[in-house]
């Protein structure tokens, strides 16, 4: 069935509307007629090959919500009319250990919802800036918050999930100290999500327009990482930084913020590589540096449920497909509050 989309037919052409084919389900598989799409800078970084080994050509987007539309005869999980959410990954081996613990995101299999292997058209998966995408009902979320809230909702399907799974994984809650380094897309579902957690919640960013912002997004307090006296004040102090910056930076200045034991995971992604840390600062009070990939199948699904009881969606500029390009630029300056999500309905306009 051939479809519109929104992608880039080379590294150095912008996104524009383009045709592209979907299969037809076949007996497990759901098609979702899409409704809206977050706009995460993974899909800038990889439209414009930033991480190299971009398939062209590329439809970015995998902040997916829709409705089902069909659903193919062996189908259990969903049925037509049902509100879904697909994430990041759309297929996996589904039986290594990874995939048994319900870590797909760790499978040596794992089939990204865009630039991931396909047996489709043309060869690679393509995302979901399109009108319909269809998937495995393994790989499909329940949404179960309220309906009018369904474009705030998207950006849960990465950004709220990159998030709550290492915030959970080294234990964010009461009586913890969490820290959130920069507040985009990824950080302000961070400082919403660790806030929820119960943490005393500290928001790091470089944008002095974004501290009474941030207040209000849960942190308890605000840091303009800038400022060296109020970097300071904060040393060996967390438990948990997670750091979502998605450009190279140094380190060393929240390491030392680490109290002893303390771990500062990284989930940003840049296109070059951070300088590296002193390993000083990790042998001296025993802290660790780590990373961490979006999350699971049913971790995304216990996140959405979190959200929908929490009442939390993404703060959001909706925009138009058209208006994408635009878009990632006011995105590298840091200027979104705070995840842009695009309307699909426009795409056909
Ligand atoms: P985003 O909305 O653009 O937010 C990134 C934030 O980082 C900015 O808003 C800014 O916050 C801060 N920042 C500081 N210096 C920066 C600079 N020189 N350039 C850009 N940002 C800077 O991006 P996002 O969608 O949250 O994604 C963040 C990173 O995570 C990206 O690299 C993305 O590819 C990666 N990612 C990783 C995973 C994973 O599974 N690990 C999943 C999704 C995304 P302040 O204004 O507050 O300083
Ligand atoms: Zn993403």
């Amino acid at each position: 069935m051939i479809i519109l989309a929104y992608g880039a037919p080379a590294a150095d052409q912008p996104v524009s509307r383009m045709e592209i084919t979907r299969r037809a389900p076949g007996p497990h598989d759901v098609k979702i007629e899409i409704l809206y799409c977050g706009i995460c800078h993974s899909d800038l970084h990889q439209v414009r090959s930033e991480w190299a080994g971009t398939l062209y050509p590329c439809v970015p987007g995998h902040e997916i919500v829709g409705r089902v539309a069909t659903v193919g005869s062996h189908v259990t999980a969903h049925k037509p009319g049902d509100l879904v959410g697909v994430g990041c990954i759309v297929d996996s081996c589904q039986s290594c250990a990874d995939c048994d613990e319900g870590l797909e995101n760790y499978c040596d299999g794992m089939v990204g919802t865009y630039n991931g292997p396909s047996a489709d058209a043309p060869g690679h998966t393509l995302g979901g800036y399109s009108q319909q995408v269809v998937v495995h009902e393994r790989y499909a979320l329940k949404i179960t918050h309220p309906e009018d809230q369904l474009a705030a909702v998207a950006p849960l399907l990465c950004a709220g999930i990159t998030t709550y799974s290492p915030l959970r994984h080294w234990g964010a809650g009461p009586g913890k100290k969490v820290g959130v380094v920069g507040i985009g897309g990824l950080g302000h579902m961070g400082v919403k999500l660790a806030h929820a957690m119960g943490a005393h919640v500290v928001a790091f960013t470089t944008s002095e327009s974004k501290r009474a912002d941030a207040l209000a997004l849960g942190a308890d307090e605000v840091v303009v990482s800038r400022n060296p006296d109020e970097m300071a004040a904060q040393a060996k102090s967390f438990d948990f930084i997670l750091n979502t910056v998605a450009a190279p930076h140094d380190l060393d200045a929240f390491l030392a913020l680490l109290k002893r034991d303390g771990t500062m995971a990284l989930v940003g992604a840049p296109a070059t590589p951070h300088p590296s840390p002193n390993v000083f600062n990790l042998i001296m009070k025993r802290r660790g540096l780590a990373g961490s990939m979006i999350g699971g199948i049913p971790e995304t699904q216990e996140m959405l449920d979190f959200c929908a009881a929490h009442g939390i969606v993404a703060d959001i500029e909706m925009i138009r497909a058209d208006q994408i390009e635009p878009a990632y630029e006011r995105m590298l300056k840091g200027d979104v509050k705070y995840r842009f999500v695009m309307d699909i309905a426009t795409i056909a306009a």
